[in-house]
This record gives structure tokens, sequence and C-alpha cells, in this order.
């Protein structure tokens, strides 16, 4: 079997939204205020702020938004095996296991968003995420057959899965259920940061993890923060679309960044539940603007997973503001839901 796989593994390969004052800077020429940056969940993240830069706040942030990231991720990553959510994967019967507020949190808004894009969010996709090498468990990657998909497709069990706040636990469901946070809990941490920075009195920031955003106020000309969208193209980077982000979170998702080919074909990391096959559209990308970061980064990927029609569709019923785009003959070609025009710079 010929088997052409980029093992670019969910290092910096998230689909991405990026800040301009950051990755253009040697063009514009702007200033930069008091920046935090570091490694977390995989990729980067970094927060960025105007005001008060001396040395020993700056420090202060800094442990505080590295300690923030420690116990997120010690609840939420499949890459840790002694955290919470390994825990309750390894657990090996069915029922109720005691979690933190936090995870519960987390997992309820999973919840939501599943519910609203009908299972096209679905965290119990483990298993078909790491059948298909995107995962954690990664060694000795095969090019799975339909068989394999099948059976790991009858683990998809979202709907099963329950909280409670008391006892605080979650409802395991069967005993293979396998649960992948990846697609919510950098949205949820880049909100810890923002909150973080809310708590130091800062007023005028921006803070990203993995091309997943959020600003408050304003940049440090006094405009509005202004984000690049991406090309979705393999290789290079390039900004197709400039977006204006006041107090809201912006995320995308693509095909581009973490993907294989076999066959000709390309396989990316986001798993259509409905099939247990990466998506095969040509929608490329999409980005989505919410007030909570969680779940734009959520609904990027559910988003991602419907296709450019159901996509364009929802995004008009639900007034969501979202950016697609995809690869048409012509080349790239953007459709913006009528809420998101307003938002868009170029
Ligand atoms: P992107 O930048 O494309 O949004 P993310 O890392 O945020 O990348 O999300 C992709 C990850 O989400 C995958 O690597 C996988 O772990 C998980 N995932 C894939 N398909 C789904 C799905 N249908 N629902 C929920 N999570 C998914
Ligand atoms: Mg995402």
């Amino acid at each position: 079997m010929s088997l052409n796989k980029f093992l670019f593994k969910n290092y910096f390969v998230c689909a991405s939204t990026f800040c301009l004052l950051l990755c253009l800077s040697a063009c514009s020429n702007e200033r930069h205020g008091p920046q935090v940056s570091g490694d977390t969940m995989g990729t980067s993240y970094s927060m960025q702020w105007h005001g008060e830069a001396k040395s020993v706040k700056i420090k202060s942030i800094r442990l505080a938004a590295e300690q923030r990231l420690l116990e997120i991720n010690q609840l939420m990553s499949t890459y840790i095996p002694d955290s919470q959510l390994s825990l309750f994967n390894a657990q090996n019967h069915s029922g109720w296991f005691a979690a933190d507020a936090e995870l519960i949190h987390v997992l309820d808004q999973a919840y939501s968003i599943s519910k609203a894009s009908k299972g096209a969010f679905d965290i119990t996709v483990g298993p078909l995420v790491n059948l298909w090498g995107f995962g954690a468990q990664l060694e000795g990657f095969v090019f799975p057959s339909a068989a394999e998909v099948r059976i790991a497709k009858l683990t998809l069990d979202w709907e099963r899965i329950k909280t409670q706040q008391q006892p605080l636990s979650i409802f395991k469901p069967a005993e293979n259920v396998y649960v992948d946070l990846s697609a919510i809990a950098k949205g949820y941490a880049v909100d810890q940061l923002a909150m973080l920075l809310d708590g130091f009195e800062i007023e005028n920031y921006m803070v990203e993890i993995g091309g997943e955003i959020k600003a408050k106020g304003v940049a440090e000309h006094g405009a509005a923060w202004r984000i690049g969208v991406e090309t979705p193209m393999h290789a290079g980077r390039s900004v197709e679309a400039v977006i204006a982000l006041n107090n809201l979170a912006v995320a995308t998702s693509g095909d581009y960044r973490n993907y294989f080919e076999h066959e000709g074909q390309s396989y990316s990391h986001t798993i259509d539940p409905r099939s247990g096959y990466p998506v095969q559209h040509n929608l490329a990308s999409v980005t989505v603007l919410h007030e909570s970061t969680t779940l734009a980064d959520a609904w990027a990927t559910a988003l991602l997973v419907l296709g450019p029609q159901d996509a364009y569709n929802y995004a008009e019923e639900n007034d969501l503001a979202v950016l697609l785009i995809t690869r048409e003959a012509q080349g790239y070609v953007k459709t913006y839901s009528s809420r998101m025009r307003a938002f868009i710079l170029n």
C-alpha cells in the first residue's frame, strides 16, 4: 500500500486566524504592547495587551496563564495519560465518573453544539479520530478498512453522555466510549485566559491559542483588533480576509493543515460522524465569530462537517457570523453570512 502520510501531528496544525499585529508587523510597522506567549495543547498561545508594561506585572500574568493552561490540560487533554478526561476514557465500565465542574461545563457546551448541529459536532468521535491517525494514539498508522470504520462508528454516543452537579459527575454510557475535546478545549482555554486578563483589570487585549482568538477593547492605535483569515492552502501562508474584532471571539476550522494524502485523495482531521470518514466536500475552511471562544471553536468544526450548503443555511437561520471558503475550479471562493459582512474590512 502506498501511503503518503504527513506527520504534521498536532503541532501547529490548526486552521488559523491570526492577529495581523503579530504576524504582519514587519509590513505594518505597528508598535507592540506587552506580550506573553508559549506552547500549549500541541500548538502555541499568545496574549498581548496595551497599557501597563511593568515587567513584574507581565511576569505575574505569565505565571498565572501557564498555571491555568496546565490545569485545563490536566482536565481535558487526551495526550496526558492521567488527565481527568483520559481517566474517564479509561474507565472500563459504564456508569458515573466523579469529575471537576470545569470539565462538566465543557461537556455541557459540547452537548449543546452537538444537539444544534444534529450530531455533526460529536466529541465521542475519538475512536474514529484515532483510527484515522489524528489522535493521541498515533503509533503504527495503517489506512483503515471500511469494516474498521464501521466498528469505530458504532461507539459514537454523544446523546447518552450525561452530566450532573450533585455529586459532580459524568455518565459514561459504555466502556468503549472515548471522548476527544480537541475541537472545543482550545476555545475554552482562550476564554479562560481572557478572564484572567479581565482579573488583572486589562481593558484592551488579544488572546490566541492555535488560531482561536478573543479580542477585547481596541488595539494599540485605537482601532478594532484586526484578524487575518488564512487562505486555506496546504503550503505557505497568506491572508484571505481581514476581520475587525471587538469584544468577540473568532475561530477557524479547515482541512488544509492537518491532513494526509492516500491514493490521490486528501484526508483531513475533521471527521464526519455520519459517514465515519474525514469530510470530503469542497468547503476548505469555516470561520465563526461569537461572544464565546468555546462556542466559536466548536461551531467552526460543526459547520465544516455540515458542508458548504448546510453550513450557509444554518448560519443564516441562526444569525451566526460565518465566513465559508470553498475550493472551486476558479480558485478560492468566499461566502459570507449576512451577519458576517459588517466585520469584514477588505
Ligand atoms: P481546527 O483548527 O480544524 O478547528 P481543531 O484542533 O480545533 O482544528 O479541531 C479538530 C479536532 O477535532 C480533530 O483533530 C479531532 O480531534 C476533533 N474532531 C474531528 N471531527 C470532529 C467532530 N465531527 N466533532 C467534534 N470533534 C471532532
Ligand atoms: Mg478549532
